[in-house]
């Protein structure tokens, strides 16, 4: 008998930095730059990772100025985590340790399920971000690090088939104890 795996993840970040972008592209495959009266916050959608069919539900978070409760709230509802800056925005990668600090002090857990990401990555000509620092700050966070962009797609499959393979590792791990 198959059960069907399901994994939860946050989307966390400084406001503009492209949260509801990637999730977006991910969902409908395409850039989605219109307002959207819904205001969706959770989102499904079925993807195939090493031949097994896993359902993601994603949540997307607001900017850091809400209040604890409400960022609590988003901490405990996420399996797995994606940190997320704009590679045009320095000040959105100073961002990322208020986020990292917060999560780990409420888990109290310093390796938490993360996953850094730079989005904007297609504004070349306007980084203020090098990729080389993204990558330094992923080794001090022991975590993965990978640049999208949710305007030309570019690696936005690749950052939630990682964040799936990063949860799974965690899974197996549980089930062998
Ligand atoms: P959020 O506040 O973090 O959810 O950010 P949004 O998804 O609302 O995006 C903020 C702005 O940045 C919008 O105008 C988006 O169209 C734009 N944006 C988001 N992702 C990208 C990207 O990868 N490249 C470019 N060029 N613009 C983006």
């Amino acid at each position: 008998e198959k059960k069907e795996l399901k994994l939860k993840f946050g989307v966390f970040g400084k406001g503009s930095v492209g949260k509801t972008s990637i999730i977006k592209r991910l969902i409908y495959d395409r850039f989605v730059d219109d307002y959207d009266p819904a205001n969706e916050w959770e989102f499904l959608k079925k993807i195939i990772v090493d031949d097994k069919e896993i359902m993601i539900n994603i949540l997307d978070t607001e900017g850091e100025d809400e209040y604890s409760t409400i960022i609590e709230s988003w901490i405990k509802f996420s399996q797995g985590f994606i940190l997320v800056y704009s590679v045009i925005d320095r000040d959105s990668f100073k961002k990322i340790n208020f986020w990292n600090e917060k999560i780990q002090n409420f888990l109290k857990n310093e390796n938490y399920p993360k996953i850094l990401v730079g989005n904007k990555n297609d504004l070349i000509t306007e980084k203020q971000v090098s990729t080389e620092e993204g990558k330094e700050l992923a080794n001090k966070l022991n975590c993965k690090f990978i640049e999208t962009s949710a305007k030309n797609g570019e690696n936005i499959k690749q950052l939630f088939y990682e964040s799936c393979i990063l949860l799974m590792k965690k899974e197996e791990k549980k089930e062998q104890k």
